[in-house]
């Protein structure tokens, strides 16, 4: 179904089990979990997929070692097995990653954990070499018989210098140990949509629709391109607004302050001389002020940040000039003969991250753990209980939505018949398990783009196995490439327009494709990307305008960046 035919289904059936309110990945996750279980379930976001908290992350898939000194254990061992899942499942997208702790100190630390548990730690102390060992132990057991990732490694300062020929002179030890990265979270985010629709022609998920309100008995809803309300009648209602989340319970007629999230900031770097000194490696450290950053490898760039600072706000926003000033001074610490300026700047973002209310002392003290909290039908007046899914990380998505998905099948009456723990996401499924097979596909690949071997590694880079279809889409129209975006063909855009649920021209810059968070965005490719997509969803050139005008003011405004 597209969006018309799914709109037109709901003002047909206002009925449905399940409505999941905000499609971000706990959302998402909780779709595909239901989906898969045979429950009729409808998603809907106010804007497009994976586009909230879900597409400011730092991009990475990881236990979060420093979590260990709050205890937080079952946190980090389910966060390192869904790590473990991510990279099989999806291998396309989540890749294991190299993580370099450099270390300056050798005993300070150890007294951060005591100190936090007695509730008496105000500013953690930095991490010497011993306190990072410990924690790398345990991450490491945790992984246990899932071997996805190597164990590992600590490194003398020699060494360290003979292998990061420009590292700060002042370490100590290097400690090297594995994670994933998660390339393209948002392009993950859409194929578990795709996926879920694929296997249950009762599951439907429609971007650009709001919760708009209630009236006593059904939900409000409202199509932001035309204006049009519907109702809906769930029999659960999950609230997976994420930084929102209190506001839509207030929707819904429900004051509650569940949430207390915290902004963090990120830079783009185009940096050839920093990006060959990390390798494919991600920096992951204490900066001078106690906060832990990181610089990581994305594609031919470097992402930078974070920040976590208390904010009410989740749509105001924006990465700061004091923030940038602190971005481009915390490479420094760790590479001191390298220089950072605002020149190699080539994309900012930020988000809020869903965090539960919390008493902690400093932001990087609350808890990254997540919850399932019960709005019950008596404290709305509504026919149906409302589930918020307050917290979480990225890494843990299916763990959660798992939960999610249990809670509302014990609602429903329904057994689960099918677990979301070993299936393999959009183009990771089919995928090569050794360079033979490898091989073989690439060169049926390059077959059916008319033997062009180049052409077929970048598509299996972006897509995985699903770039078999993205090549029946060159073979059958354009597949040379866009004039100003060489690195796409027309037909490529053409098959995000028919089978990728687009419906604004940001959707394509922004989440289909890395081309603005990887300064490859450019105004004349923007009109070309819109010339595409007007053919293929039916724009008329007003609207082709309008849609350049949107993605450049969306580009400028929360992005700082100017075509
Ligand atoms: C700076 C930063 C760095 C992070 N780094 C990492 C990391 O490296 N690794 C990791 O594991 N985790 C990381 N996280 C955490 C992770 O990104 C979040 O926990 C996760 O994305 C939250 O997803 P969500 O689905 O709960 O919320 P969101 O992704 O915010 O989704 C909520 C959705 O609800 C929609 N919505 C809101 N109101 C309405 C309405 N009225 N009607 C319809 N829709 C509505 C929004 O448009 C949005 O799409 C980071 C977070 C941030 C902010």
């Amino acid at each position: 179904m597209n969006r018309d035919e799914a709109l037109a289904s709901v003002r047909q059936d206002p009925h449905v089990s399940v409505l999941i309110v905000g499609a971000g990945i706990n959302g998402i996750g909780t779709f595909r979990d239901l989906a898969r279980n045979g429950v009729d379930v409808l998603l809907i976001d106010r804007a497009d997929f994976c586009s909230g908290a879900s597409a400011a992350s730092s991009h990475m898939a990881h236990g979060g070692i420093r979590y260990l000194e709050n205890g937080e254990f079952r946190l980090v061992r389910e966060a390192v097995q869904e790590r473990n899942y991510m990279i099989e499942n999806a291998p396309h997208i989540v890749r294991p990653l190299p993580t370099t702790i450099p270390i300056f100190r050798i005993f300070s630390g150890l007294l951060n954990a005591p100190l936090k548990f007695l509730g008496l730690l105000d500013r953690p102390s930095e991490r010497g070499s011993l306190v990072i060992k410990i924690g790398l132990m345990l991450y490491d057991a945790y992984t246990g018989r899932q071997r996805t990732v190597p164990r590992h490694r600590f490194m003398n300062r020699q060494e360290s210098l003979d292998r990061w020929s420009q590292l700060n002179p002042a370490v100590v030890h290097t400690a090297t140990y594995y994670d994933g990265a998660i390339l393209q979270p948002e392009r993950l985010g859409l194929e578990l949509i795709l996926d879920a629709e694929a296997e249950n022609a009762r599951a439907h998920a429609l971007n650009y629709v709001s919760l708009h309100g209630q009236d006593g008995q059904s939900v409000v809803l409202r199509d932001d391109l035309t204006g049009t309300t519907y109702k809906v009648m769930p029999r659960i209602l999950v609230n997976a607004t994420g930084p929102w989340i209190d506001l839509t319970n207030r929707a819904l007629g429900c004051e509650t302050r569940l949430i207390g999230g915290t902004k963090g900031s990120h830079l783009v770097l185009d940096h050839a001389e920093l990006r060959q000194a990390i390798g494919e490696h991600e920096f992951f450290f204490e900066n001078k002020d106690g906060r832990i950053v990181l610089i990581f490898p994305l594609y031919d760039r470097v992402l930078v940040g974070t920040s976590d600072v208390a904010v009410e706000d989740a749509d105001a926003v924006r990465c700061t000039d004091e923030e940038v000033d602190y971005f481009l001074g915390l490479v420094k610490r760790v590479f001191p003969t390298i220089t950072v300026s605002r020149a190699h700047i080539v994309f900012r973002f930020s988000g809020v991250r869903p965090l539960a209310t919390s008493r902690s002392r400093t932001t990087g003290q609350i808890t990254r753990d997540h919850e399932i909290r019960v709005v019950e039908s008596g404290q709305t007046g509504l026919p149906f209980p409302i589930y918020a899914l307050v917290g979480g990380k990225w890494t843990s998505w299916r763990a959660f939505s798992e939960q999610a998905a249990d809670k509302c099948l014990a609602q429903l009456g329904i057994t689960r018949n099918a677990s979301t723990r070993r299936v393999p996401v959009g183009g990771g499924r089919g995928y090569p398990a050794s360079a033979e097979e490898r091989r073989r596909l690439l060169a049926h690949l390059a077959e059916d783009l008319h033997g062009s071997d180049d052409r077929a590694e970048v598509l299996f880079e972006r897509y995985g196995t699903r770039a078999l279809e993205v090549a029946r889409f060159e073979a059958a129209g354009v597949g040379a490439p866009m004039p100003s975006l060489p690195a796409y063909s027309r037909a490529e855009i053409e098959f995000m327009a028919e089978t990728e649920k687009v419906v604004h021209l940001d959707d394509v810059l922004l989440r289909r494709s890395m081309l603005a968070m990887l300064g490859r965005a450019t105004r004349e490719g923007a009109i070309e990307i819109a010339d595409v997509l007007a053919g293929r969803l039916k724009w008329d050139s007003a609207r082709q305008e309008a849609e350049i005008s949107r993605t450049l003011q969306i580009l400028k405004e929360k992005h700082q960046v100017e075509l």
